[in-house]
């Protein structure tokens, strides 16, 4: 029997109507809404929509965006300032620098300069480290969408064999630390693993993050497992994930699609993570006064 498709747009439209209600109440608690500073150095063209899109997104659910778009050939003592001025500002909650960065910009440094309480990207050494260690923090937005969309799926990760294909600090590294927090038994796969697909065929819950087309077939999937396709790759056949959709969609009990799937769930994450970042700041402030 063919496998749930789980519906990202869907699960992603209710994460934002969450929000949009978490926004009304935390604006009247603080007197101004919650306030996401986005910056986009430079004329990248896929990274000038992404932005577009993310505070079109803040707008739509009420949070108010501080837009930055210094020019390409920025210094990176100049990045570093206005990094800084964003962490003093008491009307931004959140910080995002789209990345990539222009060559002369050491994008590690630039990212750990961002406030870790405002860190809504989750890309800060603190922020890695807190969710390392699991301790509350804030957490990189696709990680944190795959664990939404887990849980839409009625799937509880505790005493499941989970198998995550790729291990970049942007999903596959933050995804294990969610997964074993919620009591999965964790393995994390790579380039240099050996025989990828028996690995694989272990997996109860199977995410694949590794930006192949198509690397997860369907023999790699064990039957009756969740298939989470972080994917996105720009092939001749348009865009594809990294689980050969068609066949695992025989195999599995759930997966999700490409496209439709794991991405609209990121931008989803983000907002979410711009009304946690508020509220911590919020509760730290009433706290101290
Ligand atoms: P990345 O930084 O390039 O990392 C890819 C990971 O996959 C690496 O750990 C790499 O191993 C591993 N890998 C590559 N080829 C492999 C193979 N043949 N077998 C096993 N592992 C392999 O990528 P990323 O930033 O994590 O993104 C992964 C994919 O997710 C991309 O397609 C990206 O576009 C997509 N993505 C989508 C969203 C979304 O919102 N939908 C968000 C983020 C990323 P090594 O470490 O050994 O090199």
């Amino acid at each position: 029997m063919a496998a749930t498709v789980i519906d990202g747009k869907a699960v992603a439209a209710s994460v934002r109507e969450r929000v949009r209600g978490e926004v009304d109440e935390l604006s009247a608690q603080l007197g101004r809404p919650p306030g996401l500073a986005t910056v986009l150095v430079g004329d990248d063209k896929a990274s000038a929509i992404y932005v577009r899109r993310k505070r079109e997104a803040c707008e739509e659910v009420g949070i108010r965006s501080f837009h930055h778009e210094p020019d390409g050939s920025i210094s990176q003592d100049e990045l570093l300032e206005l990094v800084a001025t964003l962490n003093d500002s008491d009307e931004i909650d959140g910080i995002l620098v789209q990345l990539p960065l222009p060559d002369q910009i050491d994008a590690g440094a630039i990212v750990d300069a961002i406030d870790p309480d405002k860190d809504v990207d989750g890309l800060t050494a603190i922020s890695a480290g807190r969710l390392a260690r699991g301790e509350p923090g804030l957490v990189s937005c696709t990680p944190r969408g795959i664990m939404e969309l887990l849980a839409s799926a009625g799937v509880d990760p505790a005493g499941k064999e989970a198998v995550i294909v790729g291990r970049s600090n942007l999903v596959g590294r933050p995804l294990f630390s969610l997964l074993l927090g919620a009591n999965a038994t964790v393995t994390v796969c790579h380039s240099r693993t050996n025989d990828l697909g028996e690995v694989c065929r272990r997996a109860e819950i199977l995410v694949a993050a590794a930006g192949r087309p198509r690397l997860i077939a369907g023999d790699m999937v064990r039957p009756g497992a969740t298939v989470i396709d972080v994917g996105t790759n720009r092939t001749d056949d348009g865009l594809v994930g990294d689980v050969d959709f068609d066949a695992a969609v025989e195999v599995a009990a759930a997966i999700t699609p490409v496209p439709g799937g794991v991405g609209p769930m990121t931008i989803a994450m983000l907002l979410a993570n711009t009304v946690s970042a508020a509220r911590i700041r919020h509760q730290a402030a009433a706290a101290s006064a």
